[in-house]
């Protein structure tokens, strides 16, 4: 089914439909307090959002800072008590929720609660590109809290303007060549900023989008094949997902030199790279940023140059994170931080004024990433997250590497590298992998592949087997939950 929807049909449904609902609209945050003046004040009221992908939920990411409040989305998987803070610490007045998730988030209080009706999702959605005019809000106003993964900690409500929005999808649509023969794939859960970031390139540009609900290999196969698909953008978890499921595709791989995949979020390994360009034929740009930075910092995609390099040099090279995006200034600082300025970095946190001033110290923002600079082409290669980083015996070993390594072992399905607590050396590096299905593959094998390939220190002094490495909504590895069990009572030294 297709939705006729149009950008002014968005515009009337922010401006109509919420408006014309005085219980939401026009009540101060603090009963008895002033109306703002302005709907697009910095403390406009707050409207979480939690539902799975679905037109409808793309509709209200737009529709609710269309109306001058600010959207919170929520990441669906949560749990109800966490769903609770995000909705408590924003100081959302209203929460929007799926009727499926309405049962077990029913301890969630907010003043009004709406339960969203039927849902839309797997639908196709075409915008309009003729807005028609409308009272523009004020760029530097609030216009969404995102919270941050808690990858690393309790999630933080990254505050994000209308500037740093529109910023964002204008160097999207750049920097991936969208134009509106596109169709778009939803393969990022929309909560997530490059979930909903996307679409308002997508919308701009009048690209049609395809929503998908779960993220499935297969279907994702199917889809691309079923709508022609041409651009997706999500973790290397979901890649990997797709390469399982091409193994027993039958027939052509569709979208065969016609797809272009972003992949974002997390470090992809260059044998990811490689399967994916020489599996499904399917061109690879990697992008890399924060959903305090919108989240767009730097791109990489094959050069003209590069296109003839054996694959999996060409792979190696793709595996940095890349050039700074359009607008974007960089910096590694002295302690080996990645520094970022530009038009899409952060308001501040939520409520979090001394987080806010450390990580916008100096007029730069702290991505809290140790990183590198290319001097001869000034690409930026992340060597790992600061709290990843293993300090073992006063040497840095970046965890990311050594999951590199380890994934090109043909026994690996999935590879999380931690550190662990060690006696003599202060901490030790542990993989934990999942194994190829059938693969009999060792501890002692897994570590003598990696020392033939890495300094001695860098090789895991342990290899745990796992069924499944615990992910985030948007694929990402929560590498302090993994590390927790071996620290119990014990402080960890980061850098
Ligand atoms: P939290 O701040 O709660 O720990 P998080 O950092 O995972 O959550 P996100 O904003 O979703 O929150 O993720 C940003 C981080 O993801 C970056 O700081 C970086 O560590 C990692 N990342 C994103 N893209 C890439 C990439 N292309 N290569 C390497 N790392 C990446």
């Amino acid at each position: 089914m297709r939705v006729p929807m149009t950008v002014a049909d968005f515009l009337e449904r922010a401006e109509l439909g919420f408006a014309s609902d005085p219980g939401v609209v026009d009540e101060p945050d603090q009963p008895g307090a002033p109306v703002p003046e302005s709907t697009y004040g910095r403390f406009a009221e707050r409207v979480a959002v939690v539902g799975h992908n679905s037109a409808r939920l793309l509709e209200l990411l737009f529709a609710v800072p269309m109306s001058g409040r600010i959207c919170v989305p929520v990441n669906f998987r949560l749990s109800p008590d966490e769903v609770a803070y995000v909705v408590e610490q924003s100081g959302a007045s209203v929460l929007l929720v799926d009727a499926e998730l309405d049962g077990a988030l029913s301890r969630v209080k907010a003043r009004h609660r709406f339960v969203l009706g039927e849902q839309t999702d797997n639908e196709l959605m075409r915008f309009g590109v003729t807005p028609r005019p409308w009272s523009e809000p004020d760029e530097d106003a609030t216009a969404t809290i995102n919270y941050t993964s808690g990858t690393t900690a309790r999630p933080k409500g990254v505050q994000l303007t209308h500037r740093n929005i529109w910023v964002n999808a204008l160097t999207f649509g750049l920097h991936t060549r969208l134009w509106e023969r596109d169709v778009y794939l939803h393969t990022l859960p929309m909560f997530h900023c490059n979930g909903w970031g996307m679409p308002y390139a997508a919308a701009g540009l009048g690209v049609k989008q395809v929503v998908l609900r779960k993220v499935d290999g297969a279907e994702i196969l199917r889809r691309v094949d079923r709508h022609g698909v041409t651009l997706m953008c999500g973790a290397p978890a979901v890649w990997k997902s797709v390469l399982d499921a091409a193994a027993s595709w039958q027939g052509e791989i569709p979208g065969r030199d016609r797809v272009r995949l972003v992949c974002a979020g997390a470090p992809p390994p260059s044998a990811l790279i490689q399967r994916v360009e020489e599996e499904l034929g399917w061109e690879f740009t990697q992008i890399y940023g924060l959903t305090e930075t919108s989240p767009l910092l730097t791109f990489n995609r094959t050069r003209p140059a590069d296109a003839a390099l054996p694959a999996e040099e060409r792979a190696r090279k793709l595996s940095r994170a890349g050039l700074p995006a359009l607008g974007v200034r960089l910096r590694v600082s002295a302690t080996g931080e990645v520094l970022a300025r530009s038009n899409v970095v952060l308001d501040g946190y939520w409520d979090k004024p001394e987080e806010t001033q450390a990580a916008l110290e100096g007029g730069w923002f702290h991505t809290g990433d140790g990183g590198s600079i290319d001097a001869d082409d000034g690409h930026l290669t992340i060597s790992d997250r600061k709290k990843d980083v293993i300090i073992t015996g006063g040497e840095n070993v970046s965890s990311i590497e050594v999951e590199d390594v380890i994934f090109r072992h043909p026994g690996v399905a999935e590879v999380a590298v931690i550190g662990v607590p060690d006696d003599k050396w202060g901490e030790t590096v542990k993989a934990l992998v999942v194994p190829v299905e059938g693969a009999a593959v060792t501890e002692a094998e897994i570590i003598a592949h990696c020392k033939q390939r890495l300094a001695g220190y860098k090789a895991p002094t342990s290899v745990e087997f796992r069924d499944a490495i615990p992910r985030t909504a948007t694929g990402k590895v929560q590498k302090f939950r993994l590390r927790e069990p071996y620290w119990s009572g014990r402080e960890r030294k980061v850098n």
